[in-house]
């Protein structure tokens, strides 16, 4: 069956029974589509995949449009060998969000399109077995527990009575028809996903209607699952994200694509499934930069699902305690609408924040002297107390590993990476594998080694740890606290398999005095009984190169210090700093988003900086950091001209100069970028547009890519 809104697709796509040509979308890096000649009797459906030959190999596509005749010479042309599906699951709507994207981050079609398929599903079946394994996968999530046959929404009979607040924001989403962008801008602990679920649970009372959750990170899609399919026995839950296994997943997009799961949770990747009857989608921690993608197309998730939510006429929600300033800046100015949680549930106040003062650099000894093991007295007294009380601790400290650097105090050799210009960390390896005890490691470039007996330049054997990482403050906490239950959460730990869920389900039974950890720890947990939080070292964010900087640290220590007093007990957020006085942590302090927002998007108005501006960076790397800034220079030569060459319109692309990436070598490979800029959207893409095509063409060793609204600069 060919769905209507494909006619839109190709000029002869109204044509179909005449088509002799296919026009395949691949996952090259080239522009698509590409021309196949259809075999006698094979008509596939638009969005049907297809097998077919690219040069020496096959590879699986997707038809996007269908033509009577191809401009390339018949002896070019080569057959389609396979058609996959007898019809297809991609909406006309779907690749009206595929084609978005890609003109937005300057892509291929075929780069956004095939990547956005569960891995099966875009690999060449063997010849024999061709089209049989999905309908295995069908029967798979058929055989899942049958949901009762009469499917009724049910969150509100099990959750707790919405408060006030709460109450007005579900009544206002429910009362909105067609797309708007709506903030919910609630404080941590204000129960911003009672809020999402008694959403879905109006919208899902429309038979067929869809809704998407998407939440930043794998770790928190099980809690959200469980959450959600507890609070809606009658559906199936679908869930996507790129830890699940490739059958599973193909299993969870089959389900969305063909309407059977009706709920939808998952991450980034999710937001490019085939949802043929959405109603809502919902953009939890809207701010979280894992809502981007690194790799390929570099795209914002967040984003892009209010392109789909306009495209599909739904409501997008976007849910932060901290929003980005983008949002709230759209906020601001009514771009968005606004619906706030200024409590949390438990009636609590948030916790008090408390600013110990770290002895500066330089500063005579006996200050530091005070310190144990990376902590100042207060810090230490405070845990002690914490723990005495039954209660619990948390000790956040961005920074995984023993000690950031191993260093000789006799000739100052320190511990860097061959292929980068970063230190290799000093990781101390898990209890039992005594031989290799210590390792370096690189974070960049994952170079592993031993520990040297002594230092490779002078040979003194008395190499020093310096600073500390997440398995230092464990064991200084474990010397302080030798009664004490520790556990340490970050990705090191949840290397071994299922360590992290058991250790979290301890935290969350109690069965852990102090927890350490670092990001992962940060966001959405809910642990009824901690009350003190500490920050170790709150300063990495307060003048750095990038200016997202504060912000990002801002979001982090809001979400840290969330975690404390969430049941209503007394708590209190520690954050040590050289740097006390700092305004940032006056807004910290007074729990006061809005003044800290205020403040910096007064500097990023004053300094030109998005969101009012709009950027683009074309990076390049190179075996040498000259031939990357000799490549970009001519680019950047090239794109002034096309620039003098655009209408005049009142504004401009502002092209600064070329220059290595503050990390310059990672991998051993040399980097560096180029900063494009304007007040005008239009005239950014359009000078995009025209550069590309020239760079493109251009034969270089230079590897480089061009990221469209980057976050980090
Ligand atoms: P947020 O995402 O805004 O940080 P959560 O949604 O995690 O907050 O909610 C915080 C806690 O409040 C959760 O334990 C949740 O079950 C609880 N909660 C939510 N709504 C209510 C309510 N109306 N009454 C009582 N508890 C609630
Ligand atoms: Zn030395
Ligand atoms: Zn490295």
């Amino acid at each position: 069956m060919i769905d209507s809104s494909y006619q839109a697709l190709g000029p002869d796509a109204d044509r179909t029974n005449d088509a002799r040509i296919a026009r395949v979308e691949l996952d090259v890096p080239l522009q698509g589509p590409f021309d196949y000649r259809l075999p006698d009797g094979m008509m596939p459906a638009l969005g049907a995949r297809v097998v077919v030959p690219w040069g020496r190999t096959r590879r699986v596509g997707l038809v996007a449009g269908l033509a009577l005749e191809s401009d390339l010479p018949p002896e070019r042309l080569r057959d389609v060998e396979a058609l996959l599906d007898q019809e297809s699951l991609l909406s006309g709507h779907w690749w009206t969000l595929v084609r978005f994207a890609a003109a937005y981050y300057h892509r291929p079609v075929g780069e956004i399109a095939l990547p956005a398929l569960p891995k099966p599903l875009r690999a060449v079946p063997a010849r024999r077995a061709r089209g049989s394994a999905l309908d295995r996968w069908r029967e798979r999530w058929d055989k899942m527990p049958e949901a009762p046959a009469q499917s009724v929404p049910s969150a509100s009979s099990t959750g707790p009575v919405p408060l006030l607040a709460q109450q007005a924001a579900i009544d206002a989403l429910c009362a909105t028809r067609g797309f708007a962008t709506v903030l919910l801008h609630g404080v941590t602990g204000s129960g911003k996903t009672e809020v999402y679920l008694r959403w879905f649970e109006h919208l899902l009372r429309t038979p067929t209607a869809q809704v998407l959750l998407l939440v930043p990170e794998i770790a928190l899609t099980p809690q959200f699952v469980r959450l959600v399919q507890q609070r809606f026995p009658s559906e199936r839950v679908a869930v996507l994200h790129s830890g699940l296994a490739d059958a599973e997943r193909a299993t969870h997009w089959l389900a969305a694509a063909e309407g059977r799961a009706r709920l939808v949770v998952g991450t980034r990747l999710s937001v490019l499934a085939p949802l043929p009857a959405l109603a809502g989608v919902v953009v939890d921690e809207e701010h979280d930069p894992s809502y981007k993608q690194h790799e390929g197309a570099q795209y914002s998730a967040r984003d892009l699902s209010i392109v789909l939510a306009r495209q599909r006429d739904v409501p997008v929600v976007l849910g932060s305690a901290t929003p980005s300033l983008e949002t709230w800046h759209a906020a601001m100015r009514g771009r968005y609408r606004m619906l706030s949680l200024p409590d949390r549930t438990s009636g609590a106040a948030p916790p008090r924040v408390r600013l110990i003062a770290l002895p500066r650099q330089g500063a005579p000894g006996p200050a530091s002297a005070r310190m144990q093991h990376g902590l100042m007295p207060p810090v230490v007294q405070a845990i002690g107390e914490c723990v005495a009380r039954g209660e619990q601790a948390l000790v956040f400290l961005n920074r995984r590993g023993y000690a950031p650097v191993l260093s000789c105090g006799n000739c100052g050799w320190v511990s860097g990476c061959d292929n980068c210009s970063a230190f290799r960390v000093l990781h101390r390896g898990s209890a039992g594998e005594a031989a290799a005890r210590y390792r370096l490691v690189c974070h960049h470039c994952g170079a592993d080694g031993p520990v040297p007996r002594n230092c490779p330049t002078c040979g003194n054997v008395d190499l020093s740890a310096l600073g500390r990482g997440t398995q230092r403050i464990e064991e200084g906490l474990a010397a302080l606290f030798p009664q004490a239950r520790i556990a340490r959460i970050d990705r090191d730990a949840a290397r071994r398999r299922g360590a992290t869920q058991a250790m979290l389900d301890d935290a969350h039974a109690g069965r852990t005095d102090i927890l350490v950890g670092t990001q992962m720890l940060a966001k959405g947990h809910d642990f009824a009984r901690l009350t003190r939080v500490v920050v170790v070292d709150a300063d990495s964010g307060l003048f750095s190169a990038d200016f997202r900087a504060p912000e990002r640290m801002f979001a982090t220590l809001t979400q840290v210090a969330g975690r404390a007093g969430r049941a209503g007990l007394d708590s209190e957020v520690l954050v040590q700093t050289r740097y006390p006085d700092h305004p940032l942590f006056d807004a910290l302090a007074a729990h006061d988003f809005a003044r800290f927002a205020d403040l910096q998007l007064d500097e990023r108005r004053d300094a030109h900086l998005p969101p009012f501006v709009h950027q683009a960076l074309l990076r390049a790397d190179a075996k040498q950091v000259d031939e990357a800034l000799v490549f970009l220079s001519q680019a950047r030569l090239a794109a002034a001209e096309l620039e003098a060459a655009l209408p005049e319109d009142g504004a401009r692309v502002t092209l600064y100069d070329p220059v290595p990436m503050p990390m310059v070598r990672v991998a051993g490979r040399e980097r560096a970028q180029l900063l494009l800029e304007s007040a005008s959207r239009k005239r950014l893409h359009r000078l995009l547009d025209a550069w590309l095509d020239r760079l493109r063409e251009q034969r270089t060793s230079v590897r480089w890519s061009l990221e469209v609204d980057p976050v980090e600069i």
